[in-house]
């Protein structure tokens, strides 16, 4: 293996990606003399180019939207906990091949940092974060049900997860996960956001996840603290996900509080 090893993130657009910064103040503190770089990649080129960088020194990749389905299928062998999911957010380069795992969902529970066994979880949103979370929940033992704004597509994935559909939001749920992409834009108010989420007219949980990451607090996380709810930010979740790949490839314990500082100061861009 030559000596400048590589990690990267993959996915299309990249340039918004706080990975980098994360994993560059993570390798700092651990002192290895690693590199982890954006590795922008069309859907098109995605598969043939991941098969061509254990030669060019990488140990592995983090892989984001558009092309966590594929990095499944680019697998020679993917983790139970990403074939169940249906995606991997963390390919590793070994001499077996290319293994897939999803760290996104452990990430989401060792975010929150208590037992959710026998609580009500609500999931807003059913695209590839929201179906993550409900599977996370769900293995910990929490009573999980999905809402969706497009009740279609939330009925399909509770049916094929075998959990609840929410018909509303709001209601009585001990923990709410927004892994929908409102409050995405920075400048959202509070009350639209709440509408978007069928949560206006309900109480905050005592537990609220936003997966949404913002430069500021977001309009739900805001609404959230005010109530009295405890709350776990998207950063919270993109650091232990991210420190979970990590010790991955480098087998050493991830310096959390380096990689949050990095997280929460390093990165200009909002997503
Ligand atoms: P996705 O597959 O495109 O799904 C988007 C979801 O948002 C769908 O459920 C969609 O509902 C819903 N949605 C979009 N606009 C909405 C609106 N105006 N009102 C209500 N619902 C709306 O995206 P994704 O990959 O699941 O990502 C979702 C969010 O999670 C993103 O903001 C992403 O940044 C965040 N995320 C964070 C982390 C982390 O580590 N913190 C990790 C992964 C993802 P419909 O089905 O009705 O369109």
């Amino acid at each position: 293996m030559p000596d400048a090893r590589l990690l990267g993130v993959a996915g299309f657009p990249v340039g918004h990606s706080r990975s980098p910064v994360m994993h560059a103040a993570a390798l700092r503190e651990l002192g290895l003399p690693w590199r982890y770089l954006k590795l922008p990649l069309p859907p098109e080129l995605f598969a043939e180019t991941v098969r061509a960088l254990p030669a060019a020194g990488y140990v592995g990749v983090n892989v984001t939207v558009p092309h966590k389905e594929a990095a499944l299928e680019v697998a020679d062998s993917p983790t139970p906990t990403a074939g169940a999911i249906g995606a991997a957010n963390t390919l590793t380069f070994t001499e077996h091949g290319i293994e897939a795992d999803n760290t996104d969902a452990p990430g989401l529970i060792a975010a929150l940092g208590e037992p959710v066994a026998g609580r009500r979880a609500l999931v807003l949103g059913a695209g590839g974060a929201g179906r993550a979370a409900a599977w996370a929940l769900r293995e910990a033992g929490a009573e999980v049900s999905v809402w969706n704004r497009t009740p279609g597509r939330g009925r399909d994935l509770a049916a094929e997860l075998r959990i609840g559909y929410a018909r509303r939001a709001a209601g009585a749920s001990d923990v709410v996960v927004n892994a929908t992409s409102v409050g995405l834009v920075p400048d959202v108010r509070e009350q639209q956001a709440l509408e978007a989420l069928g949560l206006r007219e309900g109480e905050p949980p005592a537990t609220l996840v936003d997966l949404v990451y913002s430069e500021r607090e977001t309009a739900l996380t805001a609404w959230a603290r005010q109530g009295g709810s405890a709350v776990v930010d998207g950063l919270e979740v993109l650091v232990r996900q991210g420190a979970l790949s990590l010790e991955r490839w480098t087998g050493r314990r991830p310096p959390l509080a380096a990689m949050r500082a990095a997280a929460v100061h390093g990165g200009l861009d909002i997503r």
